[in-house]
């Protein structure tokens, strides 16, 4: 390794990035040095091993360059580009409202521009400190998902770029239903499970060797992903300021909303909240300023609670939960990782918790534990116990006001209307936990929208109900003996 070459690549790193790889080799004494002179510093500190610093600035610098893929991915996968042209020499896309025009992206002659809005553009690619700009990213792989362009041809990625970019286009079918790998959720449930505690408690070993990020980053991924597992319709946050995610209990009536602030704790215990207070204000900042009072409407009204994710929480957590609803009217959950991971794996075991039932975790907020879990799937298997009972005795019920006019020894007759109100009898004793009844505002056709999520629960209302009609039908036949219209004609026409 040639001196010259890593001394190109420490001129890429920020003077911060140069003072960690002094730390790291316990080098003192660096405060108030120009970057030329901490590079010096940096070459002593090694003692002159090209290779070993070399491995160590690469590292760094790969890390800069994956986080701004990842931001780029953020505006490809929310949908914030616009190819406005594309051939072979010229594209020119607007990202989130940046102009990228790319000169000869697959050639040895490529170029690029971004704004000059764009400040790691203007500061840090036109200085040649990084190749690209996340806008860069997301204008290729949008070019990627429609086909106009393949990866491998664009030699200014690197693999492990170009294995996160392949991984969102994934993920972008999967969300536009056009994947065939379905939604994995096997395969999310044991990464979870393997992982997730460990990311908990900040193992960035882990989250560099198999998430490519930080263990914030990957803390904040995977427990969206939870919810997802959950059904909730989840929103990420990249950005390293205010809230990170945002879940939204879709098949609730009314839908709610809940803020999620994720944090990581080494010592395996969050304990800065309860020894600073005044973090309440900030996380009030979080759920009001900047998501709340920004939605309209029935939206607005929907952010109803905050829940903090982290490995575990110290005694005294719990009183905050006054305060901040004192403060806000909004409730706070505190939700250590292995109970949410216990919750999301008792789920997908048995999946019987509806958003309804489990918005009673939120509404009481506070700290959520194992026994709040179980006690939540007891209740719901009765809640379900109900839906059917109740579904059944709508459907017994009609029956048995038509049969005693209607039924022969081998049928029950009915008209088509009959069968109609029954189904409407139906949908609304499974409204709204299973099914949404409405109207078309323009033709006033009745609608009815089927929860498919809720299959397991589905399974047992309707195997309930089937079996309690089978029964009906068998208590009829065995004790209708009343004359078939066919037998009467047959008596009639034999003059008997
Ligand atoms: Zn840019």
């Amino acid at each position: 390794m040639e001196k010259s070459k890593v001394h190109d690549l420490l001129k890429k790193l920020t003077s911060n990035d140069l003072k960690f790889l002094l730390k790291k080799r316990g080098t003192k004494g660096y405060s108030g040095l120009k970057k030329r002179e901490l590079i010096e510093k940096v070459f002593e500190a090694y003692q002159q091993d090209f290779e070993e610093l070399h491995k160590d600035a690469s590292e760094i610098y790969e890390a800069k360059l994956i986080e701004r893929v990842k931001d780029g991915l953020d505006h490809f996968l929310n949908k914030r580009v616009e190819i406005l042209y594309a051939d072979d020499e010229l594209v020119k896309a607007d990202v989130n409202g940046h102009t990228v025009v790319i000169y000869n992206l697959t050639k040895d002659e490529f170029e690029y521009k971004c704004d000059d809005s764009c400040q790691d553009y203007v500061y840090n690619v036109k200085n040649k400190r990084v190749p690209f700009c996340k806008h860069f990213i997301a204008t290729v792989a949008e070019l990627a998902y429609n086909g106009n362009i393949q990866l491998e041809s664009i030699p200014i990625l690197g693999e492990s770029q170009r294995e996160i970019i392949e991984h969102s286009l994934e993920k972008r079918r999967k969300l536009e239903g056009i994947s065939e790998k379905g939604r994995e959720i096997e395969v999310a449930l044991s990464t979870a499970e393997k992982y997730y505690l460990e990311i908990a408690r900040q193992n960035e070993h882990i989250a560099k060797k198999f998430f490519k990020d930080s263990a914030e980053k990957v803390f904040e991924d995977m427990t969206l992903k939870l919810f997802d597992l959950l059904e909730f319709e989840t929103i990420g946050n990249r950005s390293p300021h205010g809230w990170d995610g945002i879940t939204i209990g879709i098949h609730a009536t009314p839908p709610f909303i809940v803020v999620i602030e994720c944090k990581t704790a080494q010592s395996g215990v969050y304990d800065y909240l309860v020894k600073h207070q005044d973090y309440l204000l900030t996380l009030k900042m979080y759920a009001v300023d900047l998501v709340k009072n920004k939605l309209f409407g029935a939206f607005r009204n929907y952010v109803k609670y905050v829940a903090v994710v982290a490995p575990a929480f110290p005694e005294g957590i719990e009183s905050l939960k006054y305060s901040f609803q004192n403060l806000t009217g909004l409730q706070l959950s505190f939700i250590p990782a292995d109970v949410l991971l216990y919750l999301v794996s008792r789920y997908r075991e048995n999946p019987i918790v509806t958003h309804s039932w489990l918005e009673d975790l939120f509404r009481e907020g506070g700290l959520w534990t194992k026994e709040k879990i179980d006690k939540l799937f007891d209740k719901s298997e009765q809640l379900i116990a109900l839906i059917s009972e109740k579904v059944t005795e709508k459907v017994l019920e009609w029956l048995r006001q038509y049969v005693m006019v209607r039924s022969d020894a081998a049928f029950i007759n009915f008209d088509m209307p009959m069968i109609e109100e029954l189904s409407r009898e139906i949908f609304q004793a499974l409204s709204p936990e299973l099914a949404v009844m409405g109207k078309k505002e323009v033709t006033g056709v009745e609608t009815v929208r089927l929860r498919h999520d809720y299959y397991a629960i589905w399974e047992r209302v309707l195997k309930n109900t089937g079996k309690q009609l089978i029964g009906f039908l068998k208590e009829l036949s065995d004790t209708q003996e009343r004359t078939t219209e066919m037998k009467a004609e047959i008596i009639r026409q034999l003059r008997l």
